[in-house]
């Protein structure tokens, strides 16, 4: 079936492609980005996953997540060292592990031999982490931090940009398009939930909007990763919404595991355990060979 439609303005106008982030937009209807990052393809057949615990609380816990999630299909191990928490309260438990956790992850890398992405948070850290991370995340709450992007991209590291949840679709891309404007190509856009009145349950702060998914591709090469994690802060909709995710055409997968999940230090109510994602990758797996004709592994 071909529809036509005249171009959507409500968010993007013409305009906009061509003199606001003419580096970001699809140049025509078959434009895609495909890049390597650690030797795993992006916005090919593939859709990697990314798969940790939500923050580095422990060289065991690291080590121990790391070996797990790499058996069972993880492409690249996730967890942040500095993390962006919302009250300046630590209890010991809660406490970030700042450059221990960044050694960890250092020698998790080498010994266990699987990718990473971790967030930077901070201009002064960016040399300290790039020096480990194979991905440079940047936070929802960075999005917009425009002189934070412009150093993060300067470093020539791949870089996910996840969307800040309250960020229209133009907004997100005229961020990337920052990044992209340094000349830095190997980006990734991260869909982490938005804010909206209804979520469903009080400890949902976000709603999946999967929706971003083909309305980002409808103008943009870069490739979609979605995170269902931060989005849902609920484990039993992890994955029901991490399926859904590979059926929206996501080019990636971000999922918060961790070994024993309500002892997490920060967010118990949101990761997996290490049963469930192996079962889910899996599941998705199918999902991307039956939607797609693409592959989780
Ligand atoms: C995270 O991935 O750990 C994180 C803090 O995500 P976000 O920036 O989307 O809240
Ligand atoms: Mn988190």
């Amino acid at each position: 079936m071909k529809i036509e439609n005249k171009f959507p303005t409500k968010d993007i106008s013409l305009e906009d492609l061509k003199s606001k982030f003419p580096l970001v937009a699809k140049k025509n209807s078959k434009h895609v980005s495909k890049f390597e990052i650690a030797g795993v393809e992006f916005g090919g057949d593939l859709i990697p996953i990314f798969a940790g615990p939500n923050m580095v609380e422990s060289r065991d816990l690291i080590f121990d997540t790391a070996q797990n999630v790499k058996k069972n299909g993880a492409h690249f191990l996730r967890g942040g060292a500095f993390k962006p928490l919302t009250f300046p309260y630590r209890s010991e438990k809660y406490t970030e592990t700042r450059e221990k956790g960044v050694q960890w992850l250092k020698e998790v890398k080498q010994e266990i031999g699987i990718p990473i992405i971790t967030e930077v948070m901070e201009e002064k850290y960016i040399n300290l982490i790039s020096e480990v991370t194979d991905i440079i995340q940047i936070g929802s709450r960075n999005m917009q931090n425009f002189p934070f992007l412009t150093a993060c991209a300067k470093t020539g590291k791949p870089i996910m940009l996840k969307r800040h949840y309250g960020a229209s679709l133009r907004d997100w891309l005229g961020a990337a398009e920052y990044i992209l404007y340094e000349g830095n190509s190997k980006v990734l856009l991260c869909e982490r939930g938005v804010s909206v009145p209804h979520t469903h349950r009080s400890t949902s702060r976000f709603l999946l909007d999967l929706q971003v998914v083909p309305a980002a591709k409808e103008v943009t090469h870069l490739p979609i990763i979605v995170d269902p994690s931060h989005a849902t802060f609920w484990r039993p909709w992890v994955k029901s919404m991490s399926l859904a995710a590979v059926a929206s055409g996501a080019d990636g997968i971000m999922l918060e595991v961790h070994p024993d999940p309500s002892n997490s230090a920060v967010d118990p109510l949101q990761p997996i355990d290490f049963k469930e994602f192996a079962e889910l990758v899996k599941l998705m797996d199918n999902v991307a060979r039956a939607s797609f004709k693409r592959k989780v592994k």
